[in-house]
């Protein structure tokens, strides 16, 4: 449920792209901008010194990672390195590290003593995904939100599924979290990339639109959702992060 308490209530209002229109503009892009850089800005404001982003370095990752830049670079980015990754996307992080001056990138690993126990062949992403994502995924994010108050994330409604319904702001557990690219289109996403120049996951020209770990990423045939891909031929749809009550400080 959105939380009306979590910012002040010129913050409420939905980014200009919430416009069902399916295409916007590249010249509209600044006001696509404005509008969801401002409810960025009152975010970090709100929680400052006490709030994270999350971030997969992603298809579109770039664009939340740019207007959070815009705002500060210095904002705590977490980046969950699940072991499974491509290393293309290993080498975009780094690229858009260097590209947009982020300050804090953490790439947090899985607990090794676990991998050791649980997955000693790496395999596990075959027999129970589920506990794969637990334990490369869930986890690790738990122990990284440590001592956070908010967390920051670009989930957006257009991805389709559980995410059709995305408010703008939830609150778990006494932590809040923030989805500014809620209402954003995929159209919304490509207008703000040329705008701003910004450079492409090198594996989106062979295909993929939704980028995660290696074993568990397919191709997207045109016309298919952006997620898709995703745990391929699985019910799965989601790695957990966004499913699971992560425990708030303190509670742990
Ligand atoms: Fe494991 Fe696949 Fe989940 Fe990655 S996406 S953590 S490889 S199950």
């Amino acid at each position: 449920m959105p939380d009306s308490s979590a910012f002040p209530a010129a913050h409420h209002r939905a980014p200009a792209a919430s416009s069902a229109t399916s295409v916007v503009p590249e010249a509209l892009a600044p006001a696509v901008d404005l509008s969801t850089h401002d409810f960025l800005a009152g975010a970090i404001s709100s929680f400052s010194g006490r709030i994270a982003l999350v971030s997969s370095f992603g298809a579109e990752a770039a664009v939340l990672l740019h207007l959070a830049a815009k705002i500060d670079t210095a904002i705590p980015i977490i980046f969950l390195d699940t072991g499974k990754l491509f290393g293309e996307t290993l080498r975009y992080r780094d690229t858009l590290i260097r590209h947009l001056g982020l300050r804090d990138v953490r790439s947090i690993r899985p607990d090794e003593r676990r991998i050791v126990a649980e997955d000693p062949q790496g395999m596990l992403w075959r027999s129970d995904p589920d506990r794969c994502c637990a334990l490369r995924k869930v986890e690790p994010l738990v122990r990284a939100l440590d001592g956070f108050a908010a967390w920051i994330n670009g989930r957006k409604r257009s991805h389709g599924g559980l995410r059709a319904a995305l408010p703008l702001v939830e609150r778990v557990e006494g932590r809040v979290k923030i989805n500014p690219l809620a209402n954003w289109t995929a159209a919304d996403v490509a207008a703000y990339f040329a705008a701003h120049d910004l450079p492409p996951h090198p594996l989106e020209e062979d295909g993929y639109r939704s980028i995660g770990c290696l074993p568990c990423t397919y191709r997207t045939a045109p016309g298919e959702e952006a997620r898709a891909g995703r745990w391929r031929g699985r019910d799965k749809t989601e790695c957990g992060i966004h499913l699971t009550v992560l425990p708030a400080r303190g509670e742990d």
